[in-house]
């Protein structure tokens, strides 16, 4: 039996109310295009667009066109003129079209299914692969986000990560977007994202998620920005309150990096200066996990004498730290280990010594309640995060940024059809 494309469209997207009148294949300018004429169903009456109540016709209006998911890499276009109903609660309206999303020139299966791809290709590929430029990409992905955050369910969140990322130049605040996740045993995944990493910015992200669904809320981790600090007890009084711990190695690392550096300047010229060239990654990672040359490098520049070489030393011992499961353990651990780096006389980690001391209470929260998040959520999120950031850091607009990141990490729902393309 021949396969008609009529029958290849019956079996795929089948819309009530409505058949699939003539299909033709066109030479057009662009290449071939396959042009599909609906109409309506005879002994079907219209549905108003609004309520989606049957309604008398009223008029047709004219014809209108939509991409459909192209076959064989050719362009689909279907066509149709909409009815206009009268509806009894919404008056003349025009009627219902199941493949249709206000204004959009695309089915709804098509906008789903370029989203589908934007998960695993840049939107430019996409709207390259497809032939039909990156705004339509984008526009499909924008309304598949607004479909599935409007879907989604937020009940029984226990843990929040609260986290931060640098996207564009400079450090004003709107470079910036504060970003919450939920780290729980049950889900890990985006759930908002604002411009800035203000006070008034974090207030706004977890007024959006609505009090209803953060009452749940028993941890909350974050890094020590003052105004997430500020922010969390307020709107959280009952949850117990967590530094990550990503965010304080980050910050650990920072501060040897800076040591480092200052040995680099101050050394200039002299032989010492040799042995921490080319160390910068080999010092920051884990001496468990640095093997070879770069561990003789590594021992070398131990022997140098530097302070380079003691503030590893103290990175090293704070290892430790993560390893205990009694808050009284880890806090007179924690306190040694302030004073030992406070007393090294090396600036930087004495300030990071400070910050520690600052918060402690907070820092061995994380001892007692790390079972009941994922630890390493908010750091692979972060990470995942940062790439979606540099392949849309192309577009430059926080719009983009936003509907990618909720894309790719939000876990949201996408409208489902009988077919799978
Ligand atoms: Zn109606």
């Amino acid at each position: 039996m021949d396969v008609k494309i009529s029958t290849l469209l019956n079996a795929t997207q089948r819309w009530e109310g409505f058949v699939y009148e003539h299909t033709r294949l066109v030479r057009a300018s662009g290449g071939l295009r396959i042009e599909v004429d609906v109409r309506a169903h005879k002994q079907r009456a219209a549905k108003c667009s609004q309520c989606q109540g049957v309604a008398p016709g009223y008029d047709h209006l004219g014809q209108r066109e939509w991409m459909g998911i192209p076959m064989w890499g050719i362009d689909v276009l279907l066509r149709y003129a909409p009815r206009r109903v009268t509806c009894p609660t919404h008056g003349v309206i025009v009627e219902h079209l199941p493949w249709n999303e206000g204004k959009h020139p695309m089915t709804v299966p098509m906008m789903v299914f370029l989203a589908q791809w934007a998960r695993r290709l840049s939107i430019k590929e996409v709207g390259e692969v497809f032939r039909v430029g990156w705004q339509r990409v984008f526009q499909a992905v924008n309304w598949v986000v607004r479909w599935g955050l409007e879907h989604r369910t937020l009940s029984g969140l226990v843990g929040l990560g609260i986290d931060e990322l640098h996207w564009g130049k400079g450090q004003r605040n709107k470079m910036y977007v504060t970003l919450i996740y939920q780290v729980d045993q049950c889900q890990r995944r985006l759930l908002g994202i604002v411009r800035g990493h203000a006070q008034k910015d974090l207030r706004r992200g977890l007024r959006r998620l609505g009090t209803e669904a953060l009452a749940s809320v028993r941890y909350v981790c974050s890094d020590m920005w003052k105004a997430y600090l500020k922010v969390i007890p307020q709107f959280f009084p009952g949850a117990v309150h967590m530094i990550d711990r990503f965010h304080v190695t980050q910050l650990l690392n920072q501060a040897v990096d800076k040591v480092r550096r200052l040995d680099m300047a101050t050394m200039k010229g002299r032989p010492q200066a040799k042995r921490i060239k080319g160390l910068r990654w080999t010092i920051l990672r884990r001496f468990s996990r640095v093997r070879g040359r770069a561990r003789q490098a590594l021992t070398r520049m131990m022997s140098a004498r530097l302070a380079t070489g003691r503030a590893w030393q103290l990175k090293e011992a704070f290892l430790h730290f993560w390893s205990y499961r009694s808050t009284r353990c880890a806090r007179e651990f924690l306190r040694a280990w302030v004073s030992r780096a406070k007393r090294s006389r090396i600036r930087p980690m004495r300030k990071f010594a400070e910050t520690l001391q600052r918060h402690e209470r907070i820092l061995l929260n994380w001892i007692q309640a790390r079972d009941e998040i994922m630890t390493g959520a908010v750091e692979g999120l972060n990470n995942k995060c940062r790439v979606v950031t540099r392949r849309a850091y192309g577009y430059r607009s926080f719009s983009v940024l936003e509907v990618m990141l909720y894309h790719t990490l939000g876990k949201l729902p996408i409208p489902e059809f009988a077919h799978r393309f």
